[in-house]
């Protein structure tokens, strides 16, 4: 039998990264495929599983600025991108069984229902998976400001920032520093002060306001999302 989660609900923030698995882009159906079972195994635990995907994997809107693009319509198309994603990790978690609904930011009611507050909670409390696409619906913000958004609105116990390949925030970053020490456990304004990349500035400051924690590991270990719903020590906790 499944453990029972220590977060009840919990927003899991997957960036696009995660579902282009080796190939660095685009979608990889295995890279899904692991991702949409270890969350079968939450959901079966009883935890209640919101997720906002990005789109990194497909298109990000700095990208395309410094290809020439304008920015606010290269920004929409990175929110369409997220709408992708989570279409692909629909159709994995129906293949697994598991209820889902997919609500968008930006309309498209065709594939999608459009984020409606009250009707994610009660989605919830049915037990489907609710993912979250398109963002926050508006250009010049991020998907991780969507999920801070989103898990205060849906009144998430936690929002979990799983990275790949990044397993904790460090005091320095460890891609060039060799000496780099990793956290634990910190403070809002410990992260602040020091300045430490936990989540988009924009993100961070939401969810330090509604005192939301956050939770950064890294979801390359099989079993860590599980691992951070059951409440064990993983990653960096940030808190009050
Ligand atoms: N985006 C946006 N507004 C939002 C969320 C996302 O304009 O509220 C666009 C933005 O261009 C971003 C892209 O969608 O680069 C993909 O999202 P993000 O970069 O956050 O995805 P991730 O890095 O998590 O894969």
């Amino acid at each position: 039998m499944a453990s029972r989660p220590h977060y009840k609900r919990v927003l899991l923030k997957l960036s696009g990264e995660a579902f282009a698995g080796d190939q660095g882009y685009g979608i990889e159906p295995e890279t899904i495929q692991k991702i949409a079972s270890e969350l079968a195994a939450i959901h079966a635990g009883g935890a209640q599983i919101a997720i906002v995907v990005g789109g990194g994997n497909i298109l990000r809107g700095s990208v395309g600025e410094k290809q020439g693009m304008d920015r606010a319509q290269a920004d929409y198309m990175g929110m369409l991108a997220t709408v992708i994603n989570a279409m692909a990790l629909q159709d994995a978690l129906e293949k697994l069984d598991v209820d889902t609904r997919v609500q968008t930011a930006i309309p498209i009611p065709q594939v999608a229902e459009p984020f409606i507050r009250r009707r994610a909670i009660r989605h919830l409390e049915k037990g489907r998976v609710v993912i979250l696409a398109g963002g926050t619906g508006n250009p010049y913000f991020t998907t991780d400001t969507a999920s801070a958004l989103r898990a205060v609105e849906i009144e998430a116990d936690v929002v979990l920032m799983a990275k790949n390949g990044t397993d904790a925030v460090y005091d320095k970053d460890p891609r060039k520093h060799t000496d780099a020490q990793p956290y634990t456990n910190l403070t809002f304004e410990e992260a602040l002060d020091k300045k430490l990349r936990v989540m988009d500035l924009t993100a961070f400051t939401h969810c330090m306001e509604n005192n939301l924690p956050i939770i950064v590991f890294d979801m390359n270990v099989a079993g860590n999302i599980q691992r951070a719903v059951l409440g064990e020590p993983i990653g960096t906790l940030v808190e009050r």
